[in-house]
């Protein structure tokens, strides 16, 4: 089976997705409602906010008696799509909004990053009346951010940014890898913040570089904030099943009443062991690197002692595991090179490196997943590749096949409410398994 994942990792999702994963792809829309209702019940996410809250407020200015309008000055709200290569003004053309006021507007508006980074797909909406007057401008940002600018009495504008209320959403999405977990993701329409999310919070179980295979597949249970039916960000994954060659592994977000959260398998076990599997951050762009000449794994171990990873020169190197930086700089063959000290006798070295994490020096501590460093080709390397090795007492062990010692586990009070609280996330997944089940055969 080894000898297959060089192939899925080498192709990125491209053009066969569509028909081959599209099919497979099982899109879960039935049942998101009850799952709504029992999430709220439960109260596993405690600010997660599961009522609709003054979505439409767009209509809040109308006059309250239109019908006393003189039909030719009424006044109404359009909105356009901000397509590649738009600026305001284009769209201000779009939207019939007169030139003066355009000018005004643009004026008002000049130099704000939302108008200079205007986001292709996303709506900007304009009241105006049938002459052509602007009245008001809102662009909802991507951030969250809602920008608007109301017109004066003497005909300029003045513009601010608030946040609005947003509907959270319980979004379920199961989708079955071909090529690339991005692949898959795409196929189903996942954000990428949570297929990135996905990979990190089973990082201790999967390396997303090296395990993936063909047919493996996930279900993830997440929030998605809406404003006026539109997507305006996602919030956190609340449940997850990844099945990787045939293993099983299962995440259920769980925020204990001091207000510490993490994901935890249905048992109450603690996902986050105390190291990572992977030193490589995951990203659309590194998943889908590959270099033909490396060598199979284990014989590259065998070779120098140490794992690769070829990833495009920048990506991130992340701290597998919380420690003390006890080297960092140049050693002969490894060129740039970082090396931790972790708990116990365990350290990791990160070598070939392009730099270092600004100000990082000998003596300070490092969290689990903080980024240390960047992918280079410095030293003996022959490609942009990072060298990463696991050592115990000195000693370097294949981190692949070394079993990691683990986290700490929840208490057995709080375990208790852990399982009561993760029982129906638990019960969904098993549910979309059936349907899977189901709609494969
Ligand atoms: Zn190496």
């Amino acid at each position: 089976m080894r000898a297959e994942k060089p192939s899925i990792l080498s192709k990125k999702g491209g053009a066969q997705k569509g028909a081959s994963e599209g099919k497979l792809a099982v899109r879960v829309i039935a049942g998101l409602v009850s799952l709504f209702a029992v999430v709220g019940a439960f109260a596993i996410a405690p600010n997660t906010q599961t009522e609709t809250v003054n979505v439409r407020t767009v209509v809040e200015n109308l006059p309250a008696n239109i019908e006393s309008q003189p039909a030719a000055v009424r006044d109404y709200w359009r909105e356009t799509r901000i397509e590649r290569g738009d600026t305001l003004s284009s769209m201000l053309a779009r939207m019939e909004v007169n030139p003066e006021d355009a000018a005004a507007v643009l004026k008002s508006l000049n130099g704000t990053d939302a108008i200079q980074q205007l986001k292709p797909g996303r709506v900007i909406e304009a009241n105006t009346n049938s002459n052509g007057e602007l009245l008001q401008l809102r662009y909802m940002q991507p951030d969250g951010q809602l920008l608007e600018a109301q017109k004066s009495a003497d005909g300029s504008f003045t513009s601010k940014e608030h946040s609005p209320p947003l509907e959270t959403r319980v979004e379920m999405k199961s989708s079955r890898i071909n090529s690339s977990l991005f692949g898959a993701t795409d196929a189903v329409n996942l954000p990428d913040s949570i297929a990135i999310e996905l990979a990190d919070i089973f990082s201790s179980d999967i390396d997303f570089h090296k395990d993936l295979r063909k047919g493996d597949r996930f279900t993830v249970i997440y929030e998605g904030m809406y404003h006026n039916g539109e997507r305006i960000k996602t919030g956190r994954i609340l449940a997850a099943e990844f099945v990787n060659g045939g293993k099983v592994y299962r995440a259920i977000y769980f925020q204990t009443a001091d207000g510490h959260s993490g994901y935890y398998t249905p048992n109450g076990e603690n996902l986050r062991k105390a190291f990572l599997k992977s030193p490589l951050e995951f990203s659309r762009i590194s998943s889908g690197f590959t270099l033909a000449r490396f060598h199979p794994i284990l014989k590259e171990w065998r070779a120098h002692k140490g794992v690769d990873y070829a990833a495009p020169i920048g990506t991130k190197v992340k701290a597998t595991a919380d420690g003390v930086v006890d080297f960092v700089g140049q050693q002969r063959g490894y060129g740039n090179l970082i090396v931790l000290r972790h708990f116990g006798n365990y350290s990791t070295a990160y070598g070939h490196l392009s730099r270092f994490a600004a100000g990082l020096h000998r003596g300070e501590h490092v969290n689990q997943g903080d980024v240390i460093g960047y992918v280079g080709m410095t030293g003996m390397a022959t490609g942009p590749h990072l060298h990463y090795e696991f050592r115990i007492a000195g000693v370097q062990h294949n981190p692949l096949s070394t079993a990691m010692p683990i986290a700490v586990p929840l208490n057995p009070a709080v375990r208790k409410q852990f399982m009561a609280a993760s029982q129906p996330l638990v019960a969904r997944l098993d549910m979309v398994n059936q349907l899977n089940v189901a709609s494969i055969q």
